[in-house]
């Protein structure tokens, strides 16, 4: 005898399964739209109160994905949609009623010009997501939208920002490069490290009439350009940043750069962590040591904090570019260059942590980081079973998606602006 299902009665016909099983998915459909539609709403609101910046999250999308569990792009999508969530309205409405997806709305946030919202919530009940992308391609070029992760007044520390403006005459290109002083001082020690380099080279040339002008300045920079030439050549994952030279007071901890302007506590701290930096004591006015050499994370000492880290140890960060070695407990307080004293973290988050807007506590083996507010970060989603009802919607059968007559669509067109 062969097992077979003929104990039950006739088998359903493909189409009544395919039928069932379509009906289920229009449910499920418009209960997940439904669902994001109330997502984006917390995270409109999470955005607008500047509620994610204790986070220590970088940006709204970063938090999306990091307490969603959700793709990168997924969460600048969803994010895109909360951040212009007042401007269309209607296609907001669609969303929580279950008519819309996530992704539809999505790409209008993303593009579509102001003033759109009617035209393309009326447009996405028939258009699939490609189709909306063709027809934002045809409306006239919007102003540029700013990208909500790229928007600095929701920065919740905004701080200096560097910049590099540029003209020229016939003879020259002049460039102005605007950097805060911790950077400066980054800069600064790079393009001296570059000039002593040049001196050294120039003294050991015999002095005859062949010997070239001294070096200047301008020659260190080209040096320091090339030399960043060569380096992206043969990468250098566990290359040391340059050396910055700070001058600590031992007695009153208050600390300059090296000819440069008094650091707060945030920066010092910051810049004497990592040991790319070198520190010199004085106390009274007298030199009284440099910086203690084992604070050297060396190379070995570094693979093996990648080896264990891997990435930057702030849950939801990931960031595995440009890493510091973060000394748990300060060696200002006597903390040693030591494996369970360090963790690795990105250049934001170690900022973040001196700054005092994440905490990170150590031993690195029972790591512990904190936000503004003393709350532990945990690397996990938010997901968990389900405790409420699905949202009570309409099933979506999705965009009717009928082939698109481009001939015959009338791409958006902004309203003309009263020029009174
Ligand atoms: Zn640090
Ligand atoms: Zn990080």
């Amino acid at each position: 005898m062969s097992p077979s299902a003929s104990a039950e009665p006739a088998a359903k016909s493909f189409d009544e399964r395919l039928g069932e099983l379509f009906d289920e998915l229009a449910e499920l459909t418009g209960q997940r739209n439904a669902i994001d539609g109330r997502i984006v709403d917390i995270v409109a609101e999470i955005e607008r109160d500047g509620l994610w910046g204790a986070t220590g999250a970088r940006s709204v999308p970063a938090l999306v994905a990091w307490k969603t569990g959700v793709t990168p792009s997924r969460a600048e999508t969803i994010a895109a949609v909360a951040h212009r969530l007042e401007e269309f309205p209607q296609c907001a409405a669609g969303l929580r009623n279950g008519t819309l997806s996530l992704d539809q709305v999505g790409v209008i946030a993303q593009q579509a010009a102001p003033g759109s919202d009617a035209h393309f919530s009326e447009l996405a009940r028939s258009a699939t997501v490609t189709q909306l992308r063709t027809a934002l391609k045809l409306q006239p070029k919007p102003e540029p939208e700013p990208r909500p992760d790229a928007d600095l007044e929701h920065d919740p520390e905004p701080g200096p920002q560097a910049s590099i403006t540029t003209n020229s005459d016939e003879q020259y290109r002049y460039w102005q490069i605007r950097l805060p002083h911790v950077e400066a001082a980054a800069f600064e020690a790079a393009l001296r490290s570059h000039r002593d380099a040049l001196i050294t080279e120039w003294k050991q040339c015999a002095e005859t009439d062949q010997r070239p002008p001294m070096p200047t300045t301008a020659d260190a920079f080209m040096r320091l350009v090339e030399a960043g030439w060569d380096a992206e050549a043969a990468v250098r994952p566990h290359g040391q940043r340059t050396t910055v030279v700070v001058h600590v007071d031992a007695k009153d901890a208050v600390a300059s750069l090296h000819l440069g302007p008094m650091l707060d506590d945030a920066d010092r701290r910051y810049l004497t962590c990592d040991a790319t930096c070198e520190a010199w004591f004085h106390r009274d006015g007298r030199l009284i040591g440099a910086g203690r050499t084992t604070r050297t994370v060396n190379r070995r000492l570094r693979r093996a904090l990648e080896y264990r880290d891997r990435t930057c140890v702030v849950p939801g960060c990931g960031a595995t570019l440009g890493l510091h070695a973060h000394h748990l407990v300060h060696w200002e307080e006597g903390g040693p260059t030591e494996l369970w004293n360090l963790a690795l973290v990105c250049p934001y988050h170690h900022r973040a942590h001196h700054r005092g807007i994440i905490t990170i506590t150590g031993p690195a083996d029972a790591l512990t980081v904190t936000d503004s507010a003393g709350r532990a970060l945990s690397s996990a989603s938010l997901a968990r079973p389900p405790t409420t009802p699905p949202p009570a919607v309409e099933p979506c059968r999705g965009p009717t998606g009928e082939r698109a007559d481009w001939w015959w669509y009338q791409p958006f067109e902004p309203p003309p602006t009263d020029a009174n």
